[in-house]
């Protein structure tokens, strides 16, 4: 049983930067609906569920009425009984109804079927197709199966392009579910969009209209999220009705130990603190950290905290464990033989371990959505306690002095761009190639895919409409996860895996020679950056400092989309080419940031079309910091804590965003600061910046006029990524600005 005052003890101090209680709710439940099929029904009633909470049958009854749907309830709602009523009871009532699961990763698709192989309903015949699935096997499930699960990039090139193996299955295909829908953004999304839409085309082809059901995580624009996936309109259903336990929610904060510098003690330290304090008192507690090694440290420093038992009942948990593994380490916490377990946030989507006692979060995991789902572990039966330990960034320290902007705003949005021409020109050929693209498409693919046509090489306009005239099959060549088909592939020497893939535009400030790169979790060291065969050599790695590329930057305004005059200024959205030189990298030393050495790089430039938001600030806003350097410094420390503080308006990484300041830029004339989105065309993160920008400088200014340091800091106007190595900043005077911006 969990015992408040077991963690009341810990929770004191001037580390707490925020203590509240979220009140336990009771459900609101509606009838098992009379019109689903009775064999659902009775498998309902075999596994205990006699009633559904009242979102679950506003899902069905939406999908019933035939739209799409988007379920956008809290963590451990039933989601997914939410999608899957519908689902299994068009496939208990029709034998020829076909349904597809789409699961961003492999572990969450075997999760589910597991689980629907459960409900034991006869009529639902599930299986798993994705890379993993045997040649053999492949034939007999696309005869046998009637709810197919695979994953985003089995259905982009291994299921689309082959769509006369999949002609019955397209023809009954009813329902499409996007589980996860949230994750579905940015450059992946913006992919994932023009997929579903090649899905929804073919299927038309074959003569059918399957709707959409979608479940995600918390977040400010569900439907327009549904939207832009899918092209089509959905149903959200957003009013959470499942029973919710109490739950205690901490903001910790670890002390400053150097006020002027603004240096705090480590993250880490504090969250093993913690850790070894709940599980001293018995509490079950799972610890998120960013890294395996800052897992592992955590472990390590807990341990050592603990007398010998206890501490033999703390566990990390990997990634690259086998399910059976994962079951263990489960069962191993269910049973309460172990007590805690510290992992890795990139494991947060491939695990279930449900009630636990507590949950701590070390370090801002980037989106308020993965906080809440790792939140959400803790106390689903009883009272359980959340925690964020704040690391030094700027989003971390802006949430400890304004916990409502993350506990009570929604203003999170997930944000893709299916009509990025780099995103979109390969989902054309592909298309072409999959069926002659004519006019008809419109519906399916949108305007933008026709307009594009001829503007894809290799693609050859005939009576038909346009066809793929290329020998290949074009979807292969087109990866989901970047804008540029230029892509450098990470491989580890030590086993010969592609790690990933690196961006060009991005490749030569990650993977250069001796750059430390970060792989779920792990580090690796770049051995050799191939240009020529665009590969990355690393190899794994153990060391203790981190790298800091040094770059040239320059933009040039291509054309400018939209214009307003907003905070007594001319705001900007528009086109521009950002050229970039990497000149030169620093190695760091985790424990303090200290740089250890700085090495040159003889490095191309390499240029890239985004999208940026840039302003020019009037002259009475610059008063007074007309003067170089101080106009210089004001402006770019502006620029940095504006990026820092963008990721909580549009979900996106820090890392997904560039940005250029200057005291005289050639287009504009004037000092001008530039925000650009940071993959080549952009995904709308910097458009969404426009449209917010009012509630964006406020929340900067806030952060600006909250840190306690005095000249900067890592917690405000530095960057981890700042390709002037944090020179030029000046944090008062990037105040000043922009207070009188929200003034004017
Ligand atoms: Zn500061
Ligand atoms: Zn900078």
């Amino acid at each position: 049983m969990t015992s408040v005052t077991a963690w009341n003890d810990l929770l004191v101090g001037e580390e707490l930067a925020h203590l509240s209680t979220e009140a336990p709710r009771e459900a609101r439940t509606a009838p098992v609906p009379a019109s689903l099929q009775p064999a659902v029904r009775e498998a309902l009633a075999r596994r205990g569920v006699e009633e559904l909470y009242a979102h679950q049958a506003e899902a069905y009854a939406a999908a019933q009425r035939g739209g799409n749907v988007i379920v956008t309830t809290g963590t451990a709602s039933g989601k997914t009984l939410a999608f899957n009523l519908p689902v299994l009871d068009a496939l208990a009532a029709d034998r020829h109804a076909r349904a597809l699961y789409l699961y961003p990763t492999k572990a969450l698709a075997q999760d589910q079927a597991r689980s629907l192989g459960e409900l034991g309903l006869p009529a639902v015949r599930a299986a798993i197709y994705d890379g993993d699935t045997p040649t053999e096997r492949r034939r007999q499930i696309r005869g046998w199966a009637n709810l197919v699960l695979t994953n985003p990039d089995m259905l982009h090139i291994g299921v689309l392009p082959r769509h006369d193996l999949w002609g019955d299955f397209l023809h009954n295909l009813r329902f499409v579910v996007v589980d996860e829908a949230h994750v579905y953004r940015g450059v992946f999304g913006s992919h994932v969009a023009n997929v579903l839409r090649r899905l929804r085309r073919l299927a038309r082809i074959y003569g059918a209209e399957p709707q959409f059901l979608l479940a995600s995580a918390t977040i400010a624009n569900a439907g327009e999220l549904a939207h832009a996936l899918t092209g089509e309109e959905a149903t959200v259903v957003e009013d959470d009705a499942a029973p919710r336990a109490e739950r205690t929610i901490a903001l910790w904060n670890p002390p400053l130990l150097d006020p002027e510098l603004g240096l705090r003690a480590s993250a880490l330290g504090e969250a093993s603190r913690l850790l070894a304090g709940l599980v001293g008192q018995g509490l079950r507690t799972i610890c998120f950290a960013k890294s395996r090694k800052s897992a592992e440290l955590i472990h390590r420093f807990a341990s050592d905290r603990l007398d010998a038992a206890t501490a033999a009942r703390l566990a990390p948990y990997r990634a690259g464990y086998t399910p059976q593994q994962r079951r263990e380490i489960e069962r191993r916490l269910v049973e309460g033989e172990l007590l805690g377990v510290t992992s890795t946030d990139a494991l947060e989507l491939g695990i279930d371990i449900g009630d636990l006692d507590c949950a701590i979060a070390v370090g801002f995991p980037g989106t308020v959505a993965s906080l809440r789902q790792q939140w959400g572990r803790a106390g689903r039966r009883g009272h359980g306690l959340a925690v964020l330990v704040a690391s030094e960034d700027a989003l971390d320290q802006y949430f400890m002095r304004e916990p409502p902007a993350l506990l009570e705003r929604r203003v999170e949005a997930a944000i893709l761009d299916h009509a990025n021409p780099r995103v979109l020109d390969g989902h054309v050929a592909a298309a072409a190639f999959e069926a002659p693209l004519d006019e008809e498409d419109v519906a399916t693919l949108g305007r933008e895919a026709l307009e594009r046509a001829p503007h894809v090489p290799e693609l050859r306009r005939t009576q038909r409409g346009w066809v793929w005239a290329g020998k290949d099959a074009p979807a292969a060549r087109v990866p989901l996860r970047s804008t540029s088909p230029d892509t450098f592939l990470v491989v580890d020497a030590s086993t010969g895996d592609v790690l990933g893939l690196a961006e060009q535009e991005r490749a030569y400030s990650t993977v250069h020679e001796g750059a430390v790169y970060l792989h779920l979790g792990r580090q690796y060291l770049v051995r050799e950056l191939d240009l020529r065969a665009r590969r990355a050599i690393v190899e794994p790695f153990a060391g203790d400092w981190y790298t800091q590329a040094k770059k040239e930057t320059e933009t040039s305004i291509e054309e400018a989309l939209r214009v307003e005059r907003r905070l007594g200024l001319e705001l900007s959205f528009g086109r521009v080419s950002v050229t970039e030189q990497v000149v030169a990298f620093q190695k760091k030393a985790v424990a303090d940031g200290s740089t250890l050495a700085t090495i040159p790089l003889e490095l191309p430039p390499t240029t890239f079309d985004t999208e940026a938001v840039w302003f020019v600030p009037r002259p009475h806003q610059l008063d007074g910091l007309e003067a170089m350097p101080l106009l210089l410094s004001s402006l770019h420390a502006a620029e940095h804590s504006l990026i820092a503080l963008l990721p909580l308006w549009a979900m996106c990484d820090r890392w997904d965003i560039g940005g250029l300041s200057t005291n005289l830029h050639l287009d504009t004339c004037a000092p001008t600061v530039f925000v650009y989105d940071g993959h080549a065309g952009g995904v709308g993160i910097a458009e969404r910046g426009f449209e917010q920008f009012g509630g964006w400088v406020a929340d900067t200014a806030r952060l600006l006029e909250g840190c306690p340091c005095e000249r900067g800091c890592p917690s405000c106007v530095q960057s981890p990524k700042c390709g002037n190595l944090n020179e030029f900043l000046d944090k008062a005077g990037a105040l000043t600005l922009l207070r009188r911006m929200l003034d004017s």
